[in-house]
């Protein structure tokens, strides 16, 4: 059983079905699409889920090994950093089409790169297997197995048996203490907080090697607490610091999000606040971690610059309402302590236990206040509550009708949940089940 969850890459020519899968096995069109200094537009990144199965996708944006235009040989060199970092990767090539020649020099490449490989002919909708698969034994690379992304026909099965092998969520590490992530586009200040953390007496981290076989964590005492940094771009200790030895990957990014309990995202105050930072934290949110937001760099700032930065990220991140942000100055130390309080109570959240009794009496109380609407006449009935789990918190709430309870009345019942059980810095999931 492998103890991480996967990166599955999608590769093949354009116009295959690479985004429309995408898009499928994520869930959602907020793709973050890479446009940072170095990576194409066209490179997306994700996490999906499938019965219960986390997982990172990434779409290559296309191999197109023939072509001499120097935009295309970026694309492809970072389609190839893509695929070293995949664990499973998926060809698309297209039914409708038949095999082309870019399919062949594709299929060639991946052969050589030995990794586990599952040929998908998409667009293959209401189509028999015999059918479709013929013209594509021809690869070499194994059964072709028919899929629609566009209609979802296959892509259960391919997913359940892709999957089999890989846990529900990545292992715990095995270590204790609060596992962090510090993430952020490149240049925000990162290595620099990184340094601030581990490089001080305080420290009493020894080199560590990597605890498991992809991820380096890190521990370290801090203020006289435990945490453990979870390395999103492979450290190591040089003299007196820690550098960063490889290259930005998202991928590691995510991988890292996926491992920690509390997510420190920086951006950079000395600079514009990007669509790129909104979609890295978009995903902290949609995988439910806990999180801090960290505005990097406010040293040397005039007061209106100080309020603009504050208008831009209440502007830009308005769905991040749960994660407090916090103004630093890595460099100088200046509001470190203090983000590594909040680092911790945000780790006591996603964390907390919430007894039944409790819930049920929160339950009711809010319900005695505030009645649940009545649909065609009858009252939507709210009967009781348990957690359903941490990191993030759930709390399933059982009564009849929920399906139809209105998106105010939920936000109404998951704030007086927050407040009840102090649930700062956490996304608390809420699920309803009806019983008749
Ligand atoms: P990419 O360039 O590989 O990312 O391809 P896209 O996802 O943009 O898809 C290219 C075209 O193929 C679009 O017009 C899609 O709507 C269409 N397409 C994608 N999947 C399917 C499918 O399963 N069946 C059919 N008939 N068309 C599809
Ligand atoms: P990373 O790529 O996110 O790891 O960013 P680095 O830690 O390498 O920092 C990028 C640049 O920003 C370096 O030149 C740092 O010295 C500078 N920097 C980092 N933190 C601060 C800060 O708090 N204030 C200022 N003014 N500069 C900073």
């Amino acid at each position: 059983m492998n103890e991480k969850i996967p990166t599955i890459a999608l590769v093949g020519r354009p116009n295959v079905g690479k985004s429309t899968l995408f898009n499928r096995l994520t869930g959602t069109r907020d793709a973050l699409v890479a446009d940072l200094p170095g990576l194409t537009r066209d490179r997306q990144y994700g996490f999906g889920s499938f019965e219960n199965k986390a997982f990172i996708v990434v779409d290559t944006g296309g191999l197109m090994p023939e072509s001499a235009d120097p935009l295309a040989a970026l694309a492809e060199e970072q389609a190839q950093i893509a695929l070293q970092e995949a664990d499973l990767v998926l060809f698309l090539v297209d039914g409708l089409q038949g095999r082309l020649g870019p399919d062949e020099a594709i299929a060639k490449q991946l052969r050589k790169l030995g990794k586990p490989l599952t040929l998908l002919v998409n667009k293959s909708e209401g189509q028999t297997k015999t059918a479709v698969a013929g013209d594509f034994y021809a690869l070499g690379l194994g059964e072709p197995v028919p899929v629609s992304a566009q209609h979802g026909d296959g892509i259960a099965g391919l997913l359940r048996e892709l999957l089999a092998s890989y846990p529900e969520q990545a292992a715990p590490l095995p270590l204790d203490g609060v596992c962090v992530a510090i993430v952020g586009r490149p240049n925000v200040g990162k290595s620099t907080l990184v340094n601030r953390l581990l490089g001080e007496e305080r420290v009493v981290a020894a080199d560590m090697p990597g605890t498991t076989r992809d991820a380096i964590a890190v521990p370290f005492d801090y203020d006289g607490h435990r945490f453990t940094l979870i390395d999103t771009a492979g450290i190591r200790r040089r003299a007196r610091v820690w550098e960063a030895v490889e290259k930005f990957s998202i991928v590691k990014t995510l991988e890292a999000i996926e491992r920690a309990h509390v997510v420190v995202a920086v951006l950079d105050a000395q600079n514009d606040i990007s669509e790129q930072d909104a979609r890295l934290l978009g995903l902290v949110a949609q995988r439910g971690r806990a999180m801090i937001i960290a505005i990097n760099k406010w040293d040397g700032l005039q007061s209106d610059e100080r309020e603009q930065v504050r208008y831009q990220v209440s502007l830009k991140m308005p769905f991040l309402d749960y994660a407090p942000v916090r103004y630093i100055s890595a460099r100088h130390g200046t509001g470190v302590g203090e983000l590594m309080g909040f680092v911790q109570d945000a780790y006591d959240a996603t964390m907390r236990e919430m007894p039944t009794p409790e819930l049920n009496k929160i339950l009711e109380k809010a319900v005695e206040q505030h009645q649940p609407p009545a649909v065609l006449g009858r009252r939507i009935k709210l009967r009781y509550a348990h957690q359903g789990g941490q990191n993030p918190p759930k709390i399933v709430v059982h009564g009849n009708q929920t399906e139809k309870l209105p998106e105010a009345y939920k936000r109404y019942l998951t704030n007086r949940f927050r407040e009840a059980f102090k649930l700062v810095g956490v996304p608390l999931v809420l699920s309803f089940k009806t019983g008749d």
